[in-house]
């Protein structure tokens, strides 16, 4: 069996595969380029199988102990009465605007750190520098200079991976999603809601405030546009950037802008997709993000990263044919992962109007949707399909991945 394995990138799908490759019996260490833990973001969902995954790590309740308990999200007018609500206990299948167990994304990503830190070997502020494949491992050179030989290699990098794009030069053909995302938190007022509220602005504009723990509230805030190149602007910039976008606008901007200044988790984001037509060239394999990103706006990124590491690692586990195991999950994950991508860029559009006439448009079509009968359809089908696949048992007997009509 292949025993040495370098993962690369130690956020969601990093150390969630190195949790299991752990439990199979793997030696694992952890490259990660930030100086330490990343232990930013807002609130991700974890949706269906995912959840499934923590309950074997034995992580579930500890996660829910972390929930932000976001009763569910309110589109709002300028005012900020409710102009449409959708009620997270009305959704019966855990797909609504709202998922079950909401988590901001540094929370859950401690939590699978914390349970796997002492058995992997974590190695922060470096990264991979150069890969060369022999016949039966792979030769590793890091930027601090050392090398090292593995078995495996798994990149965990996210969407902007730079590893897939020296081992995979020119193969991912990002799908643009033309909208442009700033997450930051900013200090909870007595008065704000338990609920999520969206609010639209004209030009395309719009932000949702979360509630969070620990007296903050979650805050996003979004362009609809193609994109401009403002992934490669530094921090300053693309701060600077939200705040002229925003600087003339009423509701809750102008408290948000004030406490934007000082907050020190802004993550911004141009949101696209990553497509691969493979996901391992030799023993390199890719996950996560780095594989398949589906955006937050599939709500199921997340979820994606956590079920892919569990295969993965499975996969491994199960043939010492490296061959066999990264094929084996790419066939498990595929069409996991083609569901998981299947978002309307029209539905972005429709979510983020230009004109004052597309904002009434879709503030009535809201208010429809807010209907009992109406909210629970939409409800059930706004997140893609989280239980598409049942999860292999890889501890005791294999089961084939099925996936679901
Ligand atoms: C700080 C942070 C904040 C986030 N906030 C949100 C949020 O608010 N909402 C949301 O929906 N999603 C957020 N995300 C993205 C979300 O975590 C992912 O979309 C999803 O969970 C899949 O996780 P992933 O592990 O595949 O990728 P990511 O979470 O993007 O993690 C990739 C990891 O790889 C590291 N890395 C990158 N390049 C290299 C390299 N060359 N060498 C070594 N390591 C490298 C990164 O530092 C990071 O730790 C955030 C990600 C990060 C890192």
């Amino acid at each position: 069996m292949s025993r040495r394995i370098l993962i690369t990138g130690a956020s969601i799908a990093g150390t969630t595969t190195a949790w299991w490759l752990i439990q199979h019996g793997f030696e694992v260490d952890v490259v990660e380029h930030a100086p330490s833990f990343r232990d930013g973001g807002q609130n991700v969902d974890v949706r269906g199988n995912a959840r499934e995954v923590l309950r074997r790590m034995g992580l579930e309740e500890l996660a829910f102990d972390h929930s932000t308990h976001e009763r569910g999200t309110d589109w709002v007018a300028e005012d900020d009465s409710v102009v449409a609500r959708f009620e997270a206990a009305d959704s019966d299948t855990d797909h609504g605007p709202t998922a079950e167990l909401e988590i901001r994304r540094g929370d859950i990503a401690r939590i699978i750190f914390e349970a796997v830190r002492e058995k992997a070997t974590f190695r922060f502020g470096d990264s991979i520098a150069d890969v060369v494949q022999t016949g039966n491992g792979v030769n590793v050179t890091f930027a601090c200079g050392r090398d090292d030989f593995y078995d495996v290699v798994v990149v965990a990098e996210g969407v902007g991976s730079h590893t897939r794009e020296l081992l995979f030069p020119g193969e991912n053909e990002s799908r643009w999603m033309d909208l442009t995302i700033a997450y930051f938190s900013i200090p909870s007022l007595p008065g704000d809601s338990a609920y999520a509220r969206q609010f639209n602005t004209i030009d395309g504009r719009g932000a949702t405030v979360k509630p969070s723990r620990d007296g903050k509230l979650g805050v996003y805030m979004g362009i609809q546009k193609k994109p401009e190149g403002e992934n490669d602007w530094s921090v300053e910039r693309q701060r600077s950037y939200i705040q002229k976008q925003f600087a003339n606008d009423g509701w809750e901007f102008p408290r948000i802008l004030a406490a934007m200044q000082n907050v020190n988790d802004f993550y911004f984001d141009v949101l696209r997709q990553v497509h691969m037509d493979r996901w391992s060239n030799g023993r390199v394999v890719l996950t996560g993000d780095a594989a398949w990103s589906p955006t937050p706006l599939s709500g199921i990124g997340t979820s994606l990263a956590m079920v892919g590491g569990y295969v993965l690692a499975g996969e491994l586990a199960k043939t010492e044919d490296v061959a066999t195991a990264l094929a084996e999950y790419e066939r498990a994950m595929r069409p996991f992962v083609k569901q998981g991508q299947n978002v309307s860029k029209l539905v972005v559009r429709m979510l983020w109007p230009h004109s004052t006439v597309g904002i009434t448009l879709l503030r009535g079509a809201l208010r429809l949707a807010s209907t009992p009968i109406v909210r629970k359809v939409i409800n059930n089908g706004f997140a893609r399909d989280s239980n598409a696949i049942d999860l292999p048992d890889y501890g005791t007997k294999v089961l084939k991945l099925e996936i679901k009509a």
